[in-house]
């Protein structure tokens, strides 16, 4: 740790770097915990910039805790449609329901009540308690992991459970009890813009001389690289009914899909919302497609004469998983009664203005549509 009169020098740099040269981000025009909380979800795997217009519509629509509580979850999705990791805003909303119920839609103050909401882990407490209310709570993620691990020379895997653990201890030593809120605004900050996983710009970074990576040269080094988890490709087969008019058949989210066949993992790729048939090919996309959409169609007319039109494949990532998926156009006179399916317009698909789809079911409504 920093003798104290280092620590107070390093804590004075480090805020008024901040207070001038801070990005100006919707969510830091506010101390409102609502509004804190909702970015700092969203900022969860996402870049600032995909955030930024995600928050503005979010919050256009459901403007407090109470408006997202009251709100059927499919428009909750629809509006995270694009975003990704969509347990975020199924979590968010349950927290919202949870704050009504107990609290009286106000955000708790203290660190329990707020690790006891559904998606709310150490991190986001912190960031939510000590930005909107104040409290002395440091954050710890990975950019502010790699700042403290680069200021005391921190060699090894960070994410080591020890080392991690010492690392919140010296953020917890760090933090300016004045204005922890700003505070770990500006360690975040200064992770994100100067001290970057490459190349770090230490001739900028307004703490470089407490800096021990930098004396000792390893800037570039720590923290070590972690060892990837091994890409898993998986190819998915996605069947588009398609009728006359243009409208298409759709599954409802897989965890409400009784009776149904669901295929595998698929209920996770699809991200649990509104999805074309889609299954993990293991061999022959064609003929498992095909005797899929056979047990979704058991009973429709059009059932014995699938006539499975390919089309261009589309490239999709999630976390490890690189997917490839192939979709399939089927025509029909007449699209099948499914139950709990339902038939929208397959431009509704491409750009949904009420549909909650997961990117991957929309770049394969898009395929479908340009075949078209
Ligand atoms: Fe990061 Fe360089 Fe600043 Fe050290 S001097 S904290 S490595 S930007």
């Amino acid at each position: 740790m920093l003798p104290s009169r280092e620590l107070s020098a390093f804590r004075k740099r480090l805020l008024g770097w901040f207070r001038q040269y801070q990005r100006d981000l919707p969510w830091r025009r506010t101390r409102d915990p609502y509004r804190i909380w909702l970015s700092e979800i969203m900022l969860q795997q996402t870049r600032v910039t995909a955030v930024i217009p995600y928050f503005e519509r979010f919050l256009e629509r459901f403007p407090d805790i109470h408006s997202l509580a009251q709100a059927p979850q499919e428009e909750v999705l629809r509006l995270w449609s694009g975003l990704g990791y969509y347990s975020r805003a199924r979590n968010l909303q349950r927290a919202a329901q949870e704050l009504v119920l107990r609290y009286g839609g106000v955000f708790p103050r203290d660190v329990e009540s707020a690790l006891a909401l559904p998606g709310i882990g150490r991190y986001t407490a912190a960031a939510i308690l000590s930005i909107a209310y104040g409290g002395k709570h440091a954050v710890l993620d990975g950019n502010v992991a790699r700042v403290l691990a680069r200021i005391f020379a921190v060699r090894g895997d960070l994410r080591d459970s020890k080392r991690w653990a010492s690392l919140q201890k010296s953020a917890d030593a760090l933090l300016a009890p004045s204005a922890p809120g700003d505070w770990n605004q500006a360690m975040m900050e200064l992770g994100a813009t100067v001290c970057a996983p490459r190349a770090p710009q230490c001739l900028l970074c307004p703490v470089s001389r407490f800096c021990q990576a930098r004396k000792l040269g390893i800037a570039d080094v720590v923290p070590e690289r972690r060892k990837k988890r091994a890409t898993e490709s998986v190819t998915l087969a996605v069947g588009i009914l398609l009728d006359s008019s243009g409208r298409t058949l759709l599954l409802r989210p897989p965890e409400r899909s009784k009776g149904l066949p669901v295929n595998g993992e698929v209920p996770v790729l699809v991200s649990k919302m509104w999805h074309f048939p889609t299954i993990v090919v293991q061999a022959d996309a064609v003929k498992e497609l095909r005797i899929h959409l056979s047990e979704i169609l058991a009973g429709a007319k059009e059932r014995g004469t699938l006539i499975l039109d390919d089309l261009p494949t589309a490239r999709h990532a999630v976390t490890y998983r690189s997917i490839t998926v192939h979709p399939f156009r089927v025509c029909c006179s007449e699209l099948p009664r499914v139950a709990g399916a339902k038939t929208v317009p397959l431009s509704e698909v491409i750009s949904p203005s009420t549909l909650a789809v997961s990117n991957l079911t929309r770049k394969a409504a898009r395929a479908a549509g340009a075949g078209r």
